[in-house]
């Protein structure tokens, strides 16, 4: 799997859970013509193999009537798994228990079949736009944030890598969080001395760069071509969500 779906940067990435083959077509086409990058599921299970991958996809849209699991369940799992994409719900049912389970699910939006194009392609950009905005400013999305090939909660300390569990130490998780809360950003070692370790003692410029390299090795798809903690020659790093 690896490989196939490497992500563009800049080129925001969408999956489409949808069993009905014509539909899932003509959105995936659709999206495509808003420029963004689509994979298609037929089937609940083939979306939790591409979401194993948790920094894969930036939006997921979402049917909730499919042959194997509701989207329902999919949702609150991929929630539980500390996977915080952001999903939009399709469903043929429109009553308002049915709205109220889905946003429970951990859906950001739902949108009610047959549904206009035009208002599904509204809301992609609506949550991508949130997504962006939030990251920009620091903000984990509903506490959890995807890094690369894994995501945390800041909160719970929950780091998942590919699907697994992964532990990180009270400092790595400090680093990671100064880094999302700047990204985009070039900092220097001294700075991540001075704001992160707050001069621990023996800390210096190489246990940066210990440091760095472990969170590559946990996060990025190729630890030897980072996407997301690049170095900036002379100058430190900078984080790219
Ligand atoms: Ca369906």
């Amino acid at each position: 799997m690896t490989g196939e779906g490497a992500r563009e940067p800049g080129v925001p990435s969408v999956l489409v859970v949808e069993d009905e083959d014509h539909l899932a077509a003509g959105l995936k086409l659709n999206l495509e013509l808003e420029g963004y990058a689509v994979e298609l599921a037929g089937t609940a299970r083939a979306a939790g193999e591409l979401l194993l991958d948790a920094g894969r996809f930036d939006a997921i849209v979402l049917d909730v009537m499919l042959p194997d699991l509701d989207g329902f369940s999919l949702c609150a799992r991929l929630r539980r798994a500390g996977n915080y994409t952001p999903v939009i719900m399709l469903t043929a049912r429109a009553s308002a228990e049915d709205r109220v389970r889905g946003l429970e699910a951990g859906a950001d939006d739902y949108l009610v079949k047959p549904f206009d194009l035009n208002e599904l392609l509204a809301r992609v950009r609506s949550v991508l736009r949130r997504q962006a905005w939030n990251l920009r400013n620091g903000r984990p999305v509903r506490r959890g944030v995807t890094i690369g090939e894994g995501s945390v909660d800041f909160e719970s300390h929950e780091v998942l890598v590919r699907g697994e569990a992964v532990k990180l130490t009270r400092l790595e998780l400090d680093l990671l969080r100064f880094f999302v809360e700047h990204p985009g950003k070039v900092i220097s070692r001294d700075t991540l001395l001075e704001e992160v370790w707050k001069l621990r003692n023996y800390s210096t410029a190489r246990t940066v760069d210990n440091f760095i390299s472990r969170l590559r090795r946990h996060f990025e798809r190729d630890a030897q071509e980072p996407q997301h903690f690049l170095s900036v020659r002379g100058a430190g790093y900078k984080f790219v969500p």
